[in-house]
């Protein structure tokens, strides 16, 4: 899938509750990196892993897998979601 067509992609946030881009999931997590929950969130509507593998640097998406397969508090993960959301419009 090109690149224009994967960012205009849109699903519903289990962690926020709204409808967002997949251009929002690729900026939302650590450092303006991937959501951790990208790979989770994002396998039923294309291959969002060899996406991201060809796309990230081999550290970077190295530590995505590592991060993906840790256990978040939901409510820390809220929390981080939303201070980083309020990062972004402030
Ligand atoms: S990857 Fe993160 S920001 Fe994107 S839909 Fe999933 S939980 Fe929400």
């Amino acid at each position: 899938m090109p690149d224009q067509d994967v960012n205009n992609l849109e699903r519903r946030c289990p962690r926020l509750g709204s409808d967002i881009s997949f251009r929002y999931c690729l900026l939302s997590g650590e450092d303006d990196g991937p959501c951790f929950k990208i790979l989770d969130c994002w396998w039923e509507y294309f291959d969002v892993a060899d996406y991201l593998r060809q796309n990230m640097p081999a550290a970077a998406f190295a530590e995505l897998i590592r991060t993906a397969e840790q256990p978040k508090n939901k409510i820390g993960s809220i929390i981080d979601i939303a201070r980083r959301a309020q990062e972004k419009t402030s």
